[in-house]
């Protein structure tokens, strides 16, 4: 080594931020070690610049003002730890070349080059080089790191919302994502309502936005794909490996079940047709328009309208159409009291609730047989197609398949396994919880009016078309008798010959059981 007694030196330190961690890099090390070999070579200390700028360039604020100062202060040394230090890019050997023609010989105190061989640039290259492939190997690290915890089944970034960061309680070193207490239940709530694909995402998205969901369109989207609330977790692609999904260790938040449904409402593929037509932000308030009430006076369907008061707040009336000169009109508040009433007097006989749970299992026991048929023949199908897609990631893996081809197949097989999926579950959900899905059923038949006025727009409108046969016909503040429809009749204490069929026989409920069984479920297929 050069003799470096008595030269001017600058020492220059940097970090950053992604090399916080390392130890060798910290700044007070670096200090200390450029210190320490200055003052062992006997040189004189200009002036330390520390940098905790995080730029790939020079473009940095202590550099920049260290290379003014270099001349005015006639600098014959500039110090660094690393070479990484100085640079990461391999242009960098531009500004040595730079310094070098100014007199300034920049250098590293642990990757020293020699300028007096001529070779110099090329050593100055590979330090440079080598501190960039170390960069790289870095990120490598991070992102295998990454990839190597979702193969374990672990979210290691930000957790999905509805779920908060947490420890795994049997590796406490190790994250694992929790449900949080107050969002999980509302992201199944979500979930559920747009499975019954009677909500678009955009309803649903304002509702939930004020319980604290707060998720713009596209993010609401996506969260209504995340798989990692059924407890799965996504891999991505990684060299030889095609993306994957496996285990996930953390909880789910939804069912498997649920989520396949909302895929499908997704895709438009439901079997319940969502109602597209674009509602206006007055039709939550106007439930009954739309054919559901008949004009008194003239016999026309009644429809409804805003018209702002004083004071600039809406208030709500149904009406008939003014074209026909009729001035049928009253304000929608009192048809709607009226209505709960109405539907709060409707309560299952307790007799019809025992024949409608009996009436059910019934009808569960004789087709229960059929049932496991199709089922097993279902899964059979199911590992199939399975087995089909094992064979298809084999192939890609040893490539003998396309990334395109791959692709398009394995969507078309994971579309297959979805449909399937629902099917059995549709059959053996009932199977299991046969009881449950009778409760829920009759606590729909015990507890209408309260199911009514928690349902949308669309729903209250299904809701009174299932109930009454006929339109509704306010008059007088009261509606008029209305009539129901004959098993709603039979189910719901209101209806005299309800007495008649209590001491009536089995045989003769059985038969009309069809017909009773099928009205009185209607309700709840708008719930599942
Ligand atoms: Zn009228």
């Amino acid at each position: 080594m050069k003799n470096l007694k008595g030269k001017k030196v600058f020492l220059y330190g940097r970090v950053s931020t992604t090399d916080q961690k390392d130890n060798g890099y910290r700044l007070p090390q670096q200090k200390k070690f450029l210190h320490e070999f200055a003052e062992r070579n006997e040189m004189e200390i200009v002036e330390y610049f520390e940098e905790d700028h995080t730029a790939t360039t020079f473009d940095r604020p202590e550099f920049n003002r260290m290379s003014k100062l270099i001349i005015k202060n006639k600098i014959d040394y500039v110090f660094f730890y690393k070479w990484d230090r100085f640079t990461r890019e391999p242009n960098g050997i531009m500004k040595v070349e730079e310094w070098l023609e100014k007199g300034v010989v920049p250098n590293s105190i642990t990757e020293w080059v020699n300028y007096d061989d001529a070779s110099y640039y090329l050593y100055v290259g590979l330090f440079i080089l080598q501190a960039k492939v170390e960069n790289k190997k870095r990120g490598d690290a991070t992102r295998e790191g990454i990839i190597g915890a979702n193969l374990e089944g672990r979210h290691v970034n930000r957790p999905p919302i509805g779920y908060i960061s947490g420890k795994d309680p049997s590796k406490p070193k190790k994250p694992l994502m929790k449900p949080c207490s107050i969002k999980a239940p509302l992201i199944k709530e979500i979930f559920e309502e747009y499975a019954t694909g009677l909500y678009s995402q955009e309803s649903l998205r304002k509702a939930y936005t004020k319980k604290g969901i707060d998720r713009t369109k596209s993010q609401f989207s996506n969260m209504l794909s995340n798989i990692r609330y059924i407890g799965k977790m996504p891999v991505e692609a990684h060299k030889k490996e095609p993306a994957q999904i496996v285990e996930g260790l953390h909880e789910a938040i939804v069912d498997e079940v649920t989520f396949l449904k909302v895929q499908q409402v997704k895709l438009g593929k439901s079997n319940i047709r969502l109602n597209t037509k674009k509602s206006s932000k007055h039709e939550e308030f106007l439930p009954l328009r739309g054919g559901v009430l008949k004009c008194v006076r003239c016999g026309s369907n009644l429809t409804g309208s805003p018209s702002k008061s004083r004071n600039g707040d809406y208030i709500y009336y149904y009406h008939c159409n003014p074209k026909k000169s009729c001035k049928e009109r009253f304000p929608v508040l009192i048809a709607h009291n009226e209505l709960n009433s109405l539907l709060t007097e409707l309560k299952p006989h307790k007799e019809v609730v025992i024949l409608f749970k009996e009436i059910l299992a019934d009808d569960y026991r004789i087709s229960q047989a059929n049932r496991i048929k199709m089922i097993k023949s279902m899964e059979m199908e199911k590992s199939n197609i399975e087995n089909k897609l094992d064979d298809l990631t084999e192939k890609y893996v040893t490539d003998n398949l396309d990334k395109n081809s791959y692709n398009r197949l394995k969507e078309k097989y994971l579309e297959e396994i979805n449909l399937i999926t629902i099917e059995i579950s549709e059959h053996s959900d009932f199977q299991k919880d046969i009881d449950r899905f009778v409760d829920f059923g009759i606590q729909l038949l015990v507890n209408i009016n309260t199911f009514y006025k928690k349902a949308q727009t669309e729903v209250k409108r299904k809701i009174i078309g299932s109930i009454f046969s006929e339109k509704l016909v306010f008059e007088k503040n009261k509606y008029r008798t209305a009539k129901f429809n004959s098993a709603v009749a039979l189910i719901f204490n209101y209806n005299k010959g309800l007495q008649n069929i209590e001491h009536k026989k089995r045989p003769t409920i059985s038969n009309g059981s069809y017909s009773v069984a099928g009205t009185g479920l209607e309700p709840v297929t708008f719930g599942l």
